[in-house]
């Protein structure tokens, strides 16, 4: 065994060690907990942790914790150490099946959104069996779920489980119509890409911006950006591949399938990817990911962001959430196979992500939404805020002969008919990637790109689920009343291309002229957070997720209470930050770049009285104009905050007038900021720049 397979999972409470550690009748029970739901009764849960404690004492660990995922966006812990005392005075190390099912963080300070009243401020932590428990420093973590007494989900793993047996139930009907019989689950899969940059932890320290946003607020271009894509794929840098090796280490120590690793388009930006596994499993790894990655980065006097837009001018970070759906047998359901029976079926399936796609567009770009995200999305780069679908030329050909009912390609000399006929093989097109598409086809999974760097992928992968899953039972619906299976099959299959290819489109998203185009297709371009909101209480949103029994109308309203609150006070921040930064630290230093010029005039005008100043009046004049431009804005940018103060408004108006007027009083103060910087002393500006920050790391 080399090293590498010796420390993979050699954290992590996984099968195997439950295999080796668990009596033969515990194991058996938890698998059918497991796999199937089935409710884990006490005695067994008391062996299950007893085995789980002695197996993380051996590990080092003291304390274990329930390891849970608020709507903060970040993951919470609170540990409690093994111990418990005994009658003569000493401990002994205790953890019993009760502590293992269910936890009570007295966690009345997560966000809830008023689903839980105060007098009953705590929610519980529940086990999730499907996610191994793993261990983390000194820590047993055990991955749970967080809900409140009345049942509501409080955090982002309760809809995406039960996303997943939405889909499961609805897929199963499916394959049942095409007479699998052996199949007795389906799981969605993801595999996420996480972009992030490094920068030294010297200059983000001296930071106000990046400290308290996580993104620059001010700051002028550097004279090189990433025109030259000769960042993309180049040499990884010693001190960098020195962190990505320890990273690696501690994910594969955790059973975190990392395996790529390049250097991505902007300057110090980077792009770690696992392989896939189950989406919620998928989820929970990619939160340790993201802590892994701002830990490891401060032990190599690096700092991780994970903002969408740390810097202006570059591209921000994203991630791209790689999903498909796989059978328990172990077939990729979006794989066109080779027999026609395989074919239609991978047609039909095909159809239901056209049709969730396209019904659900609002929703897609609401598990999105977020300050940070709306930097890109929309705005001048990577993928554009409207949702829509690349399939490829030969794909969308090929879905274009079956709604005509025509014949495809040469070789296709009968009639083409679904389910009874070979579709024709088409290369599966790696290399023809759309990388202006938010949502794209590759072969044998789709890519949605519209996630943020920083959002949990949860939100992308509950809607997913689900909007297929509604899809998959209206299908099963209508062919499980059909008399002839085939015909209805084709019918189906035609119609839904029929009346949902709106959502194809394999040209460039960054075009201004697909902006016209969607907007005569009829399709939504909802550029920010405020703008998209209101659609998740749409009746037919709410109706899906009501149906699939993902979220009731209250924790959907909860939810948009959380996002848009979330939203305003995030802008908020930044603004005070800037206000911060400018009257403490940047005025002050143009003013005293001034004052200097104008000691030197008069210095060189009472030495040599004909001396040229022109250099030093000039920039005294222009930068004196700026100065005084941007103490107005700032004045400015505080008088739309306090007007704020008093105004009676609900999230969604707060929220819309940060964006709006807030948001453009930070613009034009930035503006102004950024352009004294490029005519000032270097000595004089207060901050690390662009260029340090970027090129700074060696
Ligand atoms: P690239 O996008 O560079 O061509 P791949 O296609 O191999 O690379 O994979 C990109 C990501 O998609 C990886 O994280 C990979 O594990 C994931 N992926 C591959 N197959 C699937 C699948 N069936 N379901 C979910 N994710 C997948
Ligand atoms: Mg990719």
């Amino acid at each position: 065994m080399n090293e590498v397979t010796r420390i993979f999972g050699s954290n992590v409470f996984s099968d195997s060690v439950m295999r080796e550690r668990l009596p033969k009748e515990t194991y058996k029970q938890l698998q059918r907990t497991i796999k199937l739901g089935k409710h884990l009764d006490n005695a067994v849960a008391n062996v299950v942790a007893n085995a789980m404690k002695d197996w993380a004492i051996e590990k080092g660990a003291t304390h274990f914790t329930h390891w849970f995922q608020p709507m903060t966006g970040i993951t919470a812990e609170k540990h409690d150490s093994f111990i418990a005392p005994t009658d003569d005075g000493r401990v002994i190390m205790e953890f019993s099946g009760k502590e293992l099912i269910q936890g009570e963080p007295d966690a009345s300070s997560f966000p809830s959104g008023g689903l839980r009243a105060t007098f009953e401020a705590r929610g519980y932590t529940a086990w999730d069996p499907t996610s191994y428990a793993f261990i983390k420093g000194k820590t047993l973590c055990i991955p749970t779920a967080f809900c409140s007494y009345g049942g509501e989900a409080l955090d982002k793993k309760t809809p995406l489980l039960r996303s997943m047996e939405a889909i499961n139930r609805q897929a199963m009907r499916v394959l049942r119509l095409f007479g699998d019989e052996d199949v007795t689950s389906v799981k969605t899969t993801v595999g996420p890409e996480q972009e992030y940059f490094l920068v030294e932890k010297e200059m983000f320290d001296k930071r106000p911006d990046l400290i308290y946003t996580g993104r620059t607020l001010f700051g002028a271009k550097s004279p090189k950006g990433q025109e030259l894509d000769d960042h993309y794929f180049g040499t990884i840098k010693t001190r960098v591949a020195e962190f990505m090796e320890d990273l690696n280490q501690e994910l594969w120590e955790l059973g975190v399938l990392a395996k790529t690793e390049h250097n991505e388009v902007a300057p110090a930006q980077h792009e770690l990817a696992p392989i896939f596994t189950t989406t919620n499993i998928a989820t929970d790894h990619n939160q340790l990911t993201m802590e892994l990655m701002q830990r490891i980065a401060k032990k190599h006097g690096l700092v991780c962001l994970l903002h969408e837009k740390p810097f202006a001018g570059v591209n921000g970070s994203g991630k791209h959430n790689n999903w498909s759906i796989s059978t328990n047998t172990g077939k990729n359901l979006l794989d066109p196979g080779d027999t026609p029976h395989e074919n239609a079926q991978f047609l039909l399936f095909l159809c239901a992500v056209i049709q969730a796609v396209d019904d659900y567009q609002d929703l897609l770009r609401i598990s999105v939404a977020s300050a940070g995200n709306d930097h890109r999305l929309g705005a001048n780069e990577a993928p554009p805020a409207i949702v829509s679908m690349f399939l490829g030329d030969e794909l969308t050909a090929i879905l274009d002969s079956i709604e005509k009912g025509e014949e495809y390609g040469s070789r296709e000399k009968e009639l083409w008919k679904v389910g009874v006929h070979i579709l024709p093989r088409f290369p599966k097109d790696t290399t023809d990637r759309n990388r202006t598409s938010p949502f794209a086809f590759t072969g044998n999974k789709f890519e949605f790109r519209m996630l943020g760097s920083n959002d949990s992928i949860s939100g992308a992968n509950i809607v997913l689920n689900t909007a297929v899953a509604e899809s998959l039972r209206q299908y099963a619906d209508m062919l499980e009343n059909a008399g002839d299976f085939n015909a209805a099959l084709h019918g189906l299959i035609q119609e839904t291309i029929h009346n949902h290819k709106r959502i194809i489109f394999n040209g460039n998203g960054y075009d201004d002229a697909w902006v016209e185009e969607a907007q005569r297709r009829g399709l939504l371009n909802l550029r920010t957070t405020p703008d998209c909101l209101p659609y998740f209480l749409a009746e037919k949103n709410v109706k899906l997720f009501a149906q699939h029994r993902v979220f009731t109308e209250t924790e959907i309203r909860a939810r948009y209470e959380i996002i848009l609150d979330n939203y305003s006070k995030i802008l908020n921040i930044e603004a005070v930050t800037m206000l911060d930064m400018a009257r403490r630290d940047l005025l002050p230093a143009f003013s005293a770049f001034t004052g200097k010029l104008s000691e030197t005039v008069n210095a060189k005008k009472a030495a040599a009285p004909g001396a040229d100043c022109s250099y030093e009046e000039a920039q005294i004049q222009k930068i004196s104009s700026l100065v005084g431009t941007m103490y107005r804005q700032t004045q400015a940018l505080e008088d739309v905050l306090l007007e704020l103060v008093p105004m009676h408004c609900d999230e969604l108006e707060r929220a819309k007038y940060y964006r709006g007027k807030v948001f453009d009083a930070m613009t034009q103060l930035r503006i102004t900021a950024d352009e004294i910087e490029t005519s000032l002393d270097r000595k004089y500006y207060p901050y690390p720049t662009y260029g340090d920050l970027l090129f700074g790391v060696r």
